[in-house]
C-alpha cells in the first residue's frame, strides 16, 4: 500500500501546512463493523478493514460438486467470499453438501446465500442450510407486497438472528419496492417543484435499503451484522445512490455495478464506478458482476476487483508488471509476450507465494519496450528489464533495487529474467523462511 496515501489521509492535529501533491483516497466513511465467519475463518466487512473482494457463483447450486470447485476456483484467485444462489428447495438441500465439500478440500472461505422470493420459505424449511451458511443476501423488493413483504422479511430476519448470522440487506433497481415508490410518487407530484422520476426512484433505492436495516434491528438483529447495497446498472447512478446512501447510515456498504455487461464495456464501467467511491472513502466491500464470455473463467471478476483495490492503492494482492504499450520503436513482438508471461507467472505463483514470501504482493516489476523510458522505469522498480528497440543493440539491461545488475543478450532473455524474478523473490521476501528454518 502506499505510504503517501497513509501520510496524507491520516493527518491529525491543527498544524495543517497541505501537502504540495495530496495523493491517495479520501477519509474512510465510518461504518459499524460485520464479522463474516465460518470455521476459524473470519471476514471483516466496514470499520477498520480492509476493501473485501466477493464473487458469486454461476454453477447450478444443485450440482454440488460443480459449485463446490467453482467456489474453490474463485477462493484461490483470491475471493474472501463467494455467493451462491439458493432459489429452490433443491438448491437449498445441497447447501450443507457444498460447505461439507469445500471444508473436506480445506477451503474455508465463507459463503452467502443469495436469497428471493422464497427465502424465508428456504431458510425456515432447511436449517442446515441456514448454518451452513455465513451471511444471507435479502432483497426486499422480491419478497411480495404490504403485510406478506412485511412477514417474510421479519421471517429471514428471525432466522439470521437464531442462527447468529450477518445479512446484506440488497436492493437493487430491477426490483424496487413498489408500495414504497408509489407512496414517494404521490409525494412528489405535490411537491410545487417536482423531481424527476430518476431522481425519486434514487431515492426510493436509498430509503428502502436504510429502512429495512432499521426493520431489521427493530426485529432484534443487532446494527453490526447488517450490511448494505443499491445495485444499480449505470455509473453515474452508482456513484449518486451510494453517497447518499453513505450520509443516511454508518452500515457497511458493499458496492457493485449490477448488470455490469461483457468484456471491456464491464471492466471499464465498474471500475469507473468503484473507482470514483473509493477514492471518496465510500465502500466496503466489493464485487465486480461481470458477464462471463461462453467458456471464460469466472474467476476473472475477483482479478478485475483486486486491480481495482491494487491500482488505487487501497491493497496488495499480487506483484505489479509495469509494461510499456509499445509503440514503433520496438515492432518485435519479445517484450509484449515477456510481459504477459511474466504477469501470468506471478500472479500463477501467488496462491504459495503469499504464505511464504509476505509482503511480495507489493513488489513492483518492469518490462519496457526500448531505452527511451526502459531503463528509468526498470529502475523505479524493484527488478526491471529494458529491452531493445528497433535498431538498438540487442542487450537488455536488468535493474534491481535501482542497480543496473546484469546486461541479457541472445534467446533465452525471457528465462533468464523469470529465473531472475524468482531468486529475488526468495531474497528479499523469503527472509522469514530461512529465519524459521
Ligand atoms: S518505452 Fe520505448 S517502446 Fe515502450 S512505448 Fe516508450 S518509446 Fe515506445
Amino acid at each position: 500500500m502506499s505510504t503517501e496515501s497513509t501520510e496524507s489521509t491520516t493527518q491529525t492535529g491543527s498544524c495543517p501546512e497541505p501537502l504540495p501533491f495530496p495523493v491517495g483516497p479520501d477519509f474512510r466513511r465510518v461504518t459499524r463493523q460485520v464479522a463474516v465467519r465460518w470455521g476459524n475463518r473470519t471476514v471483516m466487512i466496514g470499520g477498520d478493514a480492509p476493501v473485501a473482494v466477493q464473487s458469486m457463483t454461476n454453477t447450478d447450486t444443485v450440482d454440488a460438486i460443480a459449485t463446490a470447485i467453482q467456489v474453490k476456483e474463485l477462493s484461490l484467485a483470491g475471493s474472501e467470499m463467494v455467493r451462491i444462489t439458493v432459489n429452490t428447495p433443491e438448491a437449498a438441500r445441497e447447501v450443507a453438501a457444498i460447505r461439507e465439500q469445500l471444508d473436506r478440500m480445506g477451503v474455508d472461505t465463507p459463503l452467502i446465500g443469495d436469497f428471493h422470493y422464497n427465502g424465508h420459505k428456504l431458510l425456515t424449511q432447511y436449517p442446515d442450510c441456514a448454518q451452513a451458511l455465513s451471511k444471507y443476501r435479502i432483497n426486499p423488493g422480491n419478497m411480495g407486497n404490504g403485510k406478506r413483504r412485511d412477514d417474510n422479511f421479519a421471517q429471514m430476519i428471525e432466522v439470521a438472528c437464531r442462527h447468529d448470522k450477518p445479512v446484506r440487506i440488497g436492493v437493487n433497481w430491477g426490483s424496487l419496492d413498489q408500495d414504497l415508490l408509489a407512496r414517494k410518487m404521490d409525494e412528489n407530484s405535490q411537491r410545487s417543484k417536482p423531481w424527476t422520476a430518476q431522481a425519486v426512484m434514487r431515492d426510493v433505492l436509498v430509503l428502502s435499503a436504510v429502512e429495512n436495516a432499521q426493520r431489521a434491528e427493530q426485529l432484534g438483529l443487532p446494527g453490526n451484522r447488517i450490511v448494505l447495497s443499491c445495485k444499480v446498472s449505470h455509473v453515474q447512478d452508482l456513484v449518486s445512490v451510494y453517497r447518499d446512501l453513505s450520509q443516511r447510515c454508518d452500515y457497511p456498504l458493499h458496492l457493485g455495478l449490477t448488470e455490469a455487461g461483457m468484456g471491456s464495456k464491464g471492466i471499464v464501467a465498474s471500475t469507473a464506478g468503484l473507482a470514483l467511491l473509493l477514492q471518496g472513502g465510500i465502500g466496503d466491500t466489493i464485487r465486480i458482476s461481470l458477464t462471463p464470455e461462453p467458456g471464460g473463467d469466472r474467476a476473472k471478476e475477483v482479478v478485475v476487483g483486486q486491480e481495482i483495490l491494487q491500482s488505487l492503492g487501497l491493497r496488495a494482492f499480487a506483484p505489479v508488471v509495469v509494461a510499456c504499450p509499445g509503440c514503433g520503436r520496438t515492432s518485435s513482438t519479445v517484450f509484449q509476450e515477456l510481459a504477459s508471461s511474466i504477469q501470468e507467472f506471478l500472479r500463477a505463483q501467488m496462491p504459495v507465494w503469499r504464505l511464504k514470501y509476505p509482503g511480495v504482493e507489493s513488489m513492483n516489476v518492469a518490462v519496457m519496450g526500448c531505452v527511451v523510458n526502459g531503463p528509468g522505469e526498470s529502475k523505479h522498480a524493484d527488478i526491471g528489464i529494458s529491452l531493445p528497440g528497433t535498431g538498438e543493440t540487442p542487450i537488455a539491461p536488468v535493474f534491481v533495487d535501482g542497480q543496473r545488475v546484469v546486461t541479457l543478450k541472445g534467446d533465452n532473455i525471457a528465462e533468464t529474467f523469470q529465473g531472475m524474478v524468482e531468486s529475488y523473490v526468495q531474497r528479499r521476501y523469503g527472509a522469514a523462511e530461512t529465519v524459521d528454518a
